[in-house]
């Protein structure tokens, strides 16, 4: 028997589209991804990119409280936090990025789905009931099936920038701007396009100066966004500037960044508490093997406005896979939702319920 509902990603869009599934009786399958080498370092292992941030602030519902009585109470034996069970003092946070996405699973567990840890390598969907194949060589036939594979953060690769990674170094201003390592100190984004100006005045409200480091003289943000970076006394611009390394020890983390002047060569050390990357995001669809129609940005396309439908009638997408503009937590896991009631539907009007 195929299934009724496959998804496919376990970031907050594949969990809500799973506890929405599994409360319609539609007994879900969900692929979480696999727990590899390959995974780890191009930053796709489970629960995406929330489980590499720190704490979340602007999830609604999670003010800061007794997160650890909580987290003991609702998840199970060896995926509580280890910290939870430590004898120490409650880090004073509302709930961090891996233990919202630890929440969100047990939550569709609760519900029934079905989850494997383990990748889909190959997709056929010239063919109804779908064909999915895995990583560890299993085979699912599926009616319908949620892309919520989300997007990775590019990177430049400098070692330094993988040592200091959530010590400093980061890739999203919204998740981490605001914590106390990066309050009144300098810091650097690095990228020129909308995303950086975003971040770099996001950070604004914490920091002074930012200093926005680009590879060209100009930037490639929109005129609107470039004009308010370019007119912010906080922010300060390092043109045809590329960063060489990140600076700093095991305990404070990043103090630094060294930058090269691609024009002249010459290089400087700022200080720095962090070094923001804003170099835009890569969606995960190799697997799709250019089965669903994409955005020119390589995005899968939603074909139908206010709808998750794709190229393909029966498979769906959700969050950053298909998102490259609001990109948080909360609008993937409503377009989480949305996938959920559209893979519904299609199913009840084929008579599948
Ligand atoms: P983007 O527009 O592709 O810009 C990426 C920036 O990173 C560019 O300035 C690029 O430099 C630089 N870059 C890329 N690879 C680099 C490398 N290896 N070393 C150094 N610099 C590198 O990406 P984005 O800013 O993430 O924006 C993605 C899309 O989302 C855009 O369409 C954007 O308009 C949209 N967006 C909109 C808003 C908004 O309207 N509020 C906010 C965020 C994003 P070059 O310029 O030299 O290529």
């Amino acid at each position: 028997m195929p299934e009724k509902v496959v998804i496919i990603g376990s970031g907050p869009a594949g969990w809500t589209a799973a506890i929405y599934a599994a409360r319609a009786n539609l007994q879900p399958l969900l692929f979480e991804g696999a727990i590899t080498e390959k995974n780890a370092q191009q930053q796709t292992l489970p629960l995406g990119q929330l489980n590499l941030t720190t704490e979340v602030e602007n999830y609604p519902g999670t003010p800061v409280g007794k997160t650890r009585e909580y987290l003991a109470s609702a998840l199970k034996g060896d995926r509580i936090p280890y910290w939870v069970q430590a004898e120490k003092a409650q880090p004073s946070h509302g709930i961090n990025g891996p233990e919202l996405m630890e929440l969100m699973r047990q939550q569709a567990l609760n519900f029934g789905t079905r989850v494997e840890t383990d990748d889909i390598v190959k997709a056929n969907f010239q063919k109804h009931p779908f064909e999915l194949s895995t990583l560890a060589g299993h085979f699912v036939e599926a009616l319908t099936v949620i892309v919520a594979t989300g997007a990775r953060a590019n990177y430049l690769g400098l070692p330094s920038e993988k040592k200091f990674f959530n010590n400093g170094v980061s890739a999203c201003a919204v998740c981490d701007g605001a914590l106390p390592r990066f309050r009144n100190k300098p810091l650097v984004v690095v990228g020129g396009g909308d995303s950086a100006v975003e971040e770099a005045t996001y950070l604004t409200k914490f920091a002074n100066p930012v200093y926005m480091v680009h590879r060209r003289d100009t930037l490639r943000a929109s005129k609107i966004m470039a004009e308010r970076a370019l007119n912010n006394p906080r922010i300060q611009m390092k043109w045809n500037s590329k960063l060489l390394e990140v600076i700093g020890d095991e305990a404070k983390g990043v103090t630094g960044a060294r930058l090269e002047n691609v024009q002249t060569g010459s290089k400087e050390v700022v200080e720095s508490a962090g070094v923001f990357l804003a170099i835009g995001h890569t969606p995960n669809t190799d697997f799709l093997d250019g089965q669903l129609a994409l955005t020119d940005k390589g995005y899968i396309k939603w074909t139908t406005p206010a709808r998750t439908y794709t190229s393909v009638a029966g498979v769906f997408a959700a969050g950053d896979v298909a998102d490259d503009y609001y990109r948080q937590a909360i609008t993937a896991a409503g377009t989480g939702c949305m996938a959920a009631l559209d893979a519904e539907r299609w199913l009840a009007e084929r008579g599948h319920h």
